[in-house]
């Protein structure tokens, strides 16, 4: 094969859950006769009021007299302008705002937007300087793992761990002793509800890091994929920040339409013509098809309204069926912990003093029928060793309800023998 370069090595790498995931997907192929109970997919669950949203959507768009303005011809970088201003009216009105149409971008996914951000303000400047692409709370998403042409420049920092009065309950929060912005810091970047761990981090840590990083003019990215208004997977109340070095990114993928790669970003214009800029040379455009069936789902309010009414509710009740799970097979003799439980579509368990590591129980799990996500791919940039990478495992709750209990029941069942061979 033809030699790699440095990007080219690093980008073929497959980085985080992936790795995982086609270990997974290995195990599904080869095993025979064997059945496993899937706990790990990170694909939402087609939910049929949305399907049908996306499908009116497009018989609008394929009767509309737009449909060959929309697919026959190229679009700006910057997005369907008809999406941007549905974004515009739906923010100002919904968040009190004076938001302009220079403050939008639309990307091909979150994920892209992610490469942007992390390639535009992190890695060397022309002085040969190193800006870190710093993520104030792992764990995080372990795409911004790969997001990066200079993994060097990824930088994160260890919580604090808060047991909660509740028991067997914990949250992460960030550690604002160690937290520090200077000049080497290019930008931040969390997803807020965080996936793996369900945390919505309150609004008054979201201050202080704004705060921190305002004065020193570097941008924080507010990965909000499962925030409110859509796919609003947030079950505590809470409204978006917005402020000068905010951009608030979002994407359409956990509101139904992750196949068609759509991502937001609202904020200030100076960033947001940068990563336009970046984003027409790497890929001109976001697909305009997607955007139109958006623009049509944003306009009517229909996606914001569905996404309290029906995909909030689904994956609320999959985390009840989850804890009561929990509660009634796992060991109470057992440091077990769940993460609190505030948004996003898992539940994040740690195994406090675990003997073996979150790899091994993975594959003990599996060998039991068990397919989870063992947690340490979810602490990229975390530069220094702790026990406690190896001791998480991320729970999808995307799974039914019986394959949520009949795992839970399984990996309860395991726990004693893991825990008894120390
Ligand atoms: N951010 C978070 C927190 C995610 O969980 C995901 C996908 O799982 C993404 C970003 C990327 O999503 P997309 O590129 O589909 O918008």
């Amino acid at each position: 094969p033809p030699s790699l370069t440095q990007f080219g090595t690093q980008m073929s790498k497959l980085t985080g859950v992936r790795a995982i995931m086609k270990d997974i997907i290995d195990t599904l192929g080869t095993t025979q006769g064997q059945s496993f109970i899937n706990l790990s997919a990170g694909n939402p669950v087609i939910l049929e009021p949305i399907a049908q949203l996306w499908r009116d959507c497009t018989a609008d768009l394929l009767s509309s007299p737009d449909y060959s303005e929309v697919v026959c011809r190229y679009g700006t970088s910057q997005g369907y302008q008809p999406l941007i201003e549905a974004i515009i009216q739906e923010f100002n009105q919904r968040y009190n705002l004076h938001l302009n149409a220079r403050q939008i971008l639309i990307t091909p996914g979150s994920q892209a937007l992610y490469f942007l951000a992390a390639n535009a303000f992190g890695g060397y400047t022309t002085e040969e300087k190193l800006k870190k692409v710093v993520l104030p709370l792992s764990p995080d998403y372990t795409g911004y793992g790969g997001v990066s042409l200079t993994p060097a420049s990824l930088l994160a920092y260890k919580p604090r761990i808060d047991l909660q009065d509740r028991k067997h309950r914990f949250k992460y929060r960030p550690d604002f002793d160690q937290l520090c912005f200077d000049s080497q810091t290019g930008c931040v970047i969390f997803s807020r509800p965080c996936n793996p761990t369900g945390n919505v981090l309150t609004d008054a840590e979201v201050r202080q890091i704004v705060n921190l990083a305002q004065p020193l003019n570097i941008p924080v990215f507010i990965d909000s994929a499962y925030g409110p208004p859509f796919p609003g997977l947030n079950y505590t109340e809470y409204q978006p920040v917005f402020a000068p070095n905010v951009i608030h990114c979002m994407s359409l993928s956990k509101a139904g339409l992750p196949g068609e790669r759509v991502g937001i970003a609202i904020g200030d214009q100076a960033i947001i013509q940068a990563l336009e800029a970046f984003q027409t040379n790497v890929c001109i455009h976001s697909g305009r098809y997607g955007q139109a069936i958006a623009t049509r789902a944003i306009k009517s309010g229909a996606l914001a309204q569905l996404s309290t009414t029906v995909i909030r509710p689904y994956y609320q009740a999959k985390l009840n069926i989850l804890e009561t799970a929990l509660e009634q097979y796992f060991p109470d003799n057992i440091p077990w912990f769940l993460h609190v439980g505030e948004g996003a579509i898992f539940g994040w368990l740690w195994f406090q003093n675990l003997p073996i590591s979150d790899w091994d129980l993975y594959q003990k799990l599996k060998a039991a029928g068990v397919l989870v996500v063992p947690g340490s791919p979810f602490f990229p940039g975390l530069q220094q060793d702790w026990q406690h990478i190896h001791e998480c495992i991320r729970i999808s709750l995307t799974a039914t309800d019986a394959e949520i209990e009949e795992g839970i029941k399984t990996i309860a069942a395991i726990l004693p023998k893991v825990y008894s061979s120390k």
